[in-house]
Order: C-alpha cells, then structure tokens, then sequence
C-alpha cells in the first residue's frame, strides 16, 4: 500500500481556505506516517499558496497552473486531479466540504470508481481501522464508516478537525505538473459574487444568525454590529430570506449552508427541525427569543428569554467593554 495521501487544497481570491489546513490535519489523522501532498489548481501563481500548505502540514505540492483552470469547473479541475492520482497512485485523498468538494469529489470518486466518505467530522482509529463519523439525518445522528477496500476519499466538514499549528520552518517541495486541459463542457467567463462583509459564514468561528424575529432588513444592523465585535459572520433563518431580510446566500439549514462555529447566537429564530439541521452542532448555542416556549432553547447551551432589541445591543456593549 502507498503511504501516500493527498489533500486537494482550495482557495478564493488568492487565498488558501481554512478548511485546506483542516484537511491537511485530517490526513494526518489518518496515517501520521504518510507522506502529504497537496494539490492546487489555478491560473496564477500558486507557489506562495504551496508554500503555505506546507507550513501547516503537507510535505510536498503539486500544482497544475492553466488559464483554464482560472474559474472552478468540474471538468478543468476534475482532469487536473485525476492525472495527479494517476502519477501519485495515493491511498486516500482528503477535501474540504465545501461547495466545490461537493460538486467535484463525486466525480473523481466515480472516474476511480471508488466510494467517498463524505462530511465527516471526525477520524479516530480502532486497532488498524480508521473510522470517519460523519452526521446524518440532518444531524440528528451520527454513523461511523470504515473503507474496507479501494480509495480511502474523504470530504470534511469545515470548523470540526483542528488544523495543525502554522510553522514556517517546515520545507517541502513545490513541484509543477503540465497537464494538457481538454474539451472543457463549460467555460465560465465571469464570476460575479456577492460581496460579503468580513469572515466567511461557512468558515466562521462565531455566527450570529437572525430569524424572521428580527423584523426587517434594518433589524439586521444590531447583528452585524454583534458580530463584529466577536469577528464572526452574520447567517439567517429561511424565514428572514423568504421575508427579505436579508440575502440567501446568508441561509442556514436543510436548504442553506451548514455551519459548525464555536459559537453560535440564534436571534428571533423559533428552531424549525429545517434551521436546526444546518447549525445544531455548533460548539456552544446561545438563542435569544422572546417565546420561553420556542424550540431553539431544546438545543440551545444558553438562552435568554426576552425582547431581541433590547437585548443584542446590550450584548454588544458588553462585549465591546472586555
Ligand atoms: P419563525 O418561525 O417565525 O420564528 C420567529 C421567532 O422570533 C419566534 O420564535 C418568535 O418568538 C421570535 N421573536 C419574534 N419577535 C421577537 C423579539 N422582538 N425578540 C426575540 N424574539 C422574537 N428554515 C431554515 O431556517 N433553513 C432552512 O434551510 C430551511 N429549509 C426548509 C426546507 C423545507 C423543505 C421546508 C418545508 C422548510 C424549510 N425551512 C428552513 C423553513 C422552516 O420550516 C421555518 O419556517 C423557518 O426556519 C422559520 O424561520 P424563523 O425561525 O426565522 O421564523
């Protein structure tokens, strides 16, 4: 068997992902011994972006630089990753459970016809079993799979393995790989994205997320100033997007992102079984409603009982004190 794994390393706007790290980290879970190589796909530079995957772990990149690699498609990325497996021949492959290693880890898996772990937010080992929990039911419960044969591939919830510590002594190679880029099914000529202020919500250690109980779109702005004083991202209710409150892209839940913060503050949010699938394993839940009655408080850590007006920006005052 290889002691080889790669993690496939993803980044926006020239930026590696956190959940890059998490990956490299979970690798390191699973064989401590193997050898990590990390890939990158892109169109610009990507040495400095190498260099920092090694910093935090991985002991050798590789990377394919193509202008069609410039935008994420399945197709681009998909012949990229694949030649590299070709030529490493690795045992298991890790990735980030993001949008992308979503959309393109199924497809690589079937190329190699192998199975996929995937989400899974914890990797321990029992005697020479490694075993990946990973939630289902939308989070109500928890199932622990083994590979028994093939590919050990696996994507990771971001925020669940801890990243290493970042450690600019460690060296490693940086290797470039030509590969011949074809017949690509779609060429995206421009990404337009939502500006976003601040910390990426699926990333984000703190969210604070405001239901339909927030009331209007300026209802919202005691939130953003809450967290921005905790450094964390501001999510939503489907209840607040469907209400207008706010962007979809802010939903949290069965049919939205889903987040596993350190801490998580549900503001005006009643804990609708669909909100609760997306956030109910963040690390501490605070919520906030003026319903003792409200569901919320079933998951909640802590809870405070009363009018969200009164109580978010005292909240943020405080914070701003310490
Ligand atoms: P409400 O249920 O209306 O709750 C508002 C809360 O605010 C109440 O508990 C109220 O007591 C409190 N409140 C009001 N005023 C104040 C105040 N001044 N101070 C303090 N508290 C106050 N929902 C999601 O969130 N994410 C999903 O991904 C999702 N997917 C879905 C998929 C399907 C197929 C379906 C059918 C539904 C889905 N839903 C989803 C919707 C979900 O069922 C709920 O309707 C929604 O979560 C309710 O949003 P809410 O809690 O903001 O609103």
């Amino acid at each position: 068997m290889s002691e080889k794994l790669l993690v496939i390393g993803e980044s926006r706007d020239g930026v590696l992902r956190n959940v890059t790290f998490e990956a490299i980290a979970a690798a390191k879970k699973i064989n401590n011994d193997a050898e990590i190589v990390g890939v990158l796909c892109g169109s610009d530079e990507l040495e400095s972006l190498a260099q920092e995957m090694i910093y935090y772990g991985a002991d050798r990149v590789v990377t394919v630089k193509d202008e069609k690699l410039a935008s994420y498609t399945s197709d681009g990325y998909g012949q990229a990753v694949l030649s590299i497996i070709k030529d490493e021949e690795p045992y298991g492959i890790v990735m980030g459970h993001t949008a992308i290693g979503k959309d393109l880890t199924p497809k690589i898996a079937s190329k190699l016809e192998s199975g996929l772990v995937s989400d899974a937010v914890d990797i321990t080992h029992d005697g020479d079993e490694v075993v990946f929990t990973r939630p289902i039911y939308s989070g109500k419960a928890f199932e622990k799979k083994v590979v028994t044969e093939g590919i050990v591939f696996v994507t990771i919830r971001p925020n669940n393995i801890q990243a290493l510590e970042r450690d600019e002594s460690r060296t490693g190679e940086v290797q470039d790989k030509a590969v011949d880029i074809t017949d690509l099914r779609t060429v995206i000529k421009e990404v337009l994205r939502k500006a976003t202020d601040g910390v990426d919500l699926s990333e984000a250690k703190v969210v604070v997320a405001g239901g339909r109980g927030v009331k209007s779109a300026d209802g919202f702005k005691p939130l953003y100033e809450l967290a921005e004083v905790l450094g964390g991202a501001v999510g939503a209710s489907r209840g607040a997007c469907d209400a207008d409150y706010c962007d979809y892209s802010l939903q949290i839940g069965q049919t939205g992102k889903v987040v596993t913060p350190d801490l998580y503050i549900a503001v005006g949010i009643s804990g609708a079984i669909q909100h609760l699938a997306g956030m109910s394993n963040s690390k501490v839940i605070v919520a906030i409603n003026k319903d003792p009655e409200a569901n919320i408080f079933n998951v909640a850590d802590y809870g405070i009982v009363g009018d969200l007006f009164e109580i978010v920006p005292l909240l943020t005052e405080e914070i701003k004190k310490l």
